[in-house]
């Protein structure tokens, strides 16, 4: 039994573990586009406010801890960007070469999770404007502020995220930015 599963952060590397614990035999691979795996997403307003200082403590696995204590193959920046259900193929492209390939599975779990919504509004695209959806978001936003030195934000959505962000801009190492 060969086990395909896309994306690899809170839904894929469980399911891959729990698939792992109810089989010691089947083949399992999970492919993830980014290069963080199985991430705290709940600490990245904290890492932005100062009160976690350390990325790898948001980032505590990578693809080695899954092998050794899962027999799991974990790619990273690898896309799957195509899916053909009667011949239980993928198709992969790896982004650090470019190469294309076709993979097969027995059973697949998409694992693809959700994007940030950006409203159509104009200008949303400027170099200044950020989602806070993953750790590569978490550090282009850090490291905005500490080349630009920025001494205001506003934030779109007042969610739990959103809420969360303000509470540590305005603690924020860098200052009081809310
Ligand atoms: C700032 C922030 C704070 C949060 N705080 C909390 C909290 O305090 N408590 C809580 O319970 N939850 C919190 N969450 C939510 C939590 O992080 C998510 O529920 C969780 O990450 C969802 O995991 P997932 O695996 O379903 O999806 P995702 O985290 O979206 O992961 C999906 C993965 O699939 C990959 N992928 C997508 N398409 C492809 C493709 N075609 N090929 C290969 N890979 C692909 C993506 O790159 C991504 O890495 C927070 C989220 C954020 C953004």
């Amino acid at each position: 039994m060969r086990i395909i599963v896309i994306g690899a952060v809170a839904a894929g590397t469980s399911a891959a573990a729990k698939a792992r614990r109810n089989d010691e035999d089947s083949e399992i691979v999970i492919y993830e586009r980014d290069q963080d795996i199985s991430y705290s997403g709940c600490g990245m307003p904290y890492y932005i406010g100062g009160e976690v200082e350390d990325k790898e403590e948001l980032t505590p696995r990578d693809p080695e801890f899954f092998k050794k204590k899962y027999n799991i193959d974990i790619h990273i920046s690898h896309e799957v960007f195509d899916l053909d259900t009667s011949k239980k193929t993928i198709t992969v492209k790896n982004l650090s070469s470019n190469e294309i390939f076709e993979d097969h599975y027995d059973r697949l779990v998409i694992a693809t999770g959700a994007v940030s919504v950006m409203p159509p509004i104009e200008g949303i695209h400027q170099k200044h404007v950020f989602a806070l959806r993953n750790i590569q978001d978490m550090l282009k936003i850090t490291g905005f502020i500490d080349s630009n030195k920025p001494k205001s934000a506003i934030i779109i959505g007042s969610g739990f995220i959103g809420l969360e962000l303000c509470e540590n801009l305005k603690r924020c190492r860098y200052g009081n930015l809310c």
